[in-house]
């Protein structure tokens, strides 16, 4: 989920759907654009007719994902949530809606709120050189568990990973508030 783009702000959507089965059956010119300009143009290429959940990482962001999906699917209803796409030089603020649509299909919709500059974190590029350790960042708000959950910048203050050769490796899970907002919201 690392992604980069345009300068000026525009709402642009981001939109995949999924059938019945979860499998990905169509996805929005924007998310394939998004994708290409973001190292991702593997994913854009091959994501059509995949499985939702081969995308996904970790048990506890499947979990998150089914209960939501239940809800939009079995209660007919559209839940809209925050979350960050963050990339090394930029915090994306960025919103998703998921929507049921006819035969159990359900829609995800990503728009870019706004986004803000910042100095490049080579903890979030991929190109970085890894160890074997490993820290857990939040997939929704991209915070990082130290064990506080605190934005990227502060865990490498804590976690003392500045002028480091080499850097952990990043696995996901989710913090305690972004489970809670993301559970049990109305809407
Ligand atoms: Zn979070």
């Amino acid at each position: 989920m690392l992604m980069v783009v345009q300068k000026r702000m525009k709402m642009k959507d981001y939109a995949y759907k999924i059938d019945a089965h979860d499998r990905i059956i169509a996805i929005s010119p924007d998310w394939v654009n998004f994708a290409e300009a973001n190292q991702a143009s593997v994913l854009s290429r091959t994501v059509l007719g995949s499985s939702l959940w081969s995308h996904l990482y970790g048990p506890e962001i499947t979990l998150i994902f089914e209960t939501l999906l239940r809800r939009v699917r079995h209660e007919n209803r559209t839940l809209t949530f925050p979350f960050r796409c963050d990339s090394p030089g930029k915090r994306r603020y960025m919103q998703m809606m998921m929507r049921p649509l006819a035969d159990h299909a359900v829609e995800f919709v990503s728009t870019l709120l706004r986004e803000e500059p910042r100095d490049e974190v080579a903890l979030l590029n991929p190109a970085t050189q890894r160890d074997d350790r490993f820290i857990v960042m939040c997939a929704w708000c991209k915070k990082v568990k130290t064990p506080e959950w605190v934005e990227v910048e502060e865990a490498i203050i804590r976690l003392r990973l500045f002028a480091q050769p080499f850097l952990p490796h990043i696995t996901h899970g989710v913090c305690p508030s972004c489970k809670d907002t993301v559970l049990n919201q109305d809407d």
